[in-house]
């Protein structure tokens, strides 16, 4: 890996965009939770994570700031197996308060309900098993655009160099209600989920971010795959951390049962 220096703690952690899918992941090995594991590895280990999760919309705009955030079973319809599941990373009742102190847009509340949504643990339990990095959850304010989203998830950029790791975690293309279950957990994608797809990719590479923000103008393909913006805007959030001229690596770029992509991103790193 280039860059690595034991001696450097100013070098710069790379931002996540993460497309969790079905919540079943947070237990099951496939391809998708494998390529999590392994992009885990490519980058510095974090002192400590914010996680933007598609699962977590509120008014308003708060992080969790408890000592010990409980893993919430936040689906319906699962294995038993899949709500005994326990990601015991600490909170950060610092970092809450660090971001808290840096975001001037809005006032941020600090949140002691809340804990680890499946949009966040299921990625984070494969990533990074120990369970020994503290994380932190920032919401998603449903009345608010995606510009809101955008601008200020740049506001976190200078926890960048203090090894804070932030993760968006949602799904690029993400239809529930256009999902073919005859080709549940199968790698196939309408044409219009893959046209959206890869619109979104030539857009990110071509830091078109203004475009990706107004997203119902990206055309009928975009606003099939975005009926709700939840599962996108973490993507947004993503971008929104990225510095001129950083790389952004794709991977898990696939369609599944239809109406979903996994697409997954690094930038930097
Ligand atoms: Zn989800």
């Amino acid at each position: 890996m280039k860059n690595q220096d034991p001696g450097s703690s100013r070098r710069l952690m790379p931002v996540l965009f993460v497309g969790h899918g079905n919540p079943m992941n947070g237990i099951e090995d496939n391809e998708f939770t494998q390529r999590w594991e392994k992009t885990a590895k490519t980058i510095p280990r974090p002192e400590a994570i914010i996680c933007i999760s598609a699962h977590w919309e509120v008014r308003g705009t708060l992080v969790t700031a408890m000592e010990k955030p409980k893993t919430i079973a936040d689906f319906y319809g699962f294995p038993n197996e899949l709500y005994k599941v326990k990601y015991p990373a600490p909170g950060s009742p610092s970092l809450a308060q660090e971001v808290k102190e840096l975001v001037k847009s809005v006032k941020v509340g600090y949140d002691d309900e809340w804990g680890l949504d499946h949009g966040c643990w299921v990625v984070m339990k494969r990533m990074f098993p120990a369970a020994d990095i503290p994380i932190i959850q920032l919401s998603l304010d449903y009345t608010r655009p995606a510009k809101f989203h955008y601008d200020l998830a740049a506001e976190l950029a200078p926890l960048r160099k203090k090894g804070v790791l932030i993760v968006g975690s949602g799904n690029m293309v993400h239809n529930l209600r256009m999902v073919s279950w005859d080709d549940f957990n199968q790698p196939f994608g309408f044409d219009w989920a893959i046209e959206a797809n890869d619109l979104f990719k030539k857009l990110i590479k071509e830091r078109r971010d203004r475009e990706l923000i107004d997203y119902p103008s990206l055309g009928k393909s975009a606003q099939l795959a975005i009926p709700t913006p939840e599962h996108y805007l973490p993507m947004l959030s993503a971008l929104a951390l990225r510095e001129k001229d950083e790389p952004v690596r794709f991977y898990n770029d696939k369609p599944l049962a239809g109406s979903l992509t996994m697409t997954s991103f690094v930038i930097g790193g």
